[in-house]
């Protein structure tokens, strides 16, 4: 099985940065990611929004 990889349908290109959100942790004194948005921003073009869909999440 092969990942596909997130691409950018304006440009092509693969630098996709995701939205994520951080939650600060005081035990450990740390940002831990508590999860990822649906939301993708390429940072070639600065496209943005939920187009990567060639992105199978299924298991
Ligand atoms: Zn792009």
């Amino acid at each position: 099985m092969t990942k596909p990889v997130p691409t950018c349908p304006h440009c092509g290109s693969q630098n996709i940065v995701k939205d994520a959100a951080a939650r600060w942790n005081p035990v450990t004194c740390d940002w831990e990611l508590s999860g990822v948005h649906d939301y993708e921003t390429c940072e070639d073009c600065e496209a943005s929004g939920n187009f990567m869909t060639s992105v199978d999440e299924e298991a």
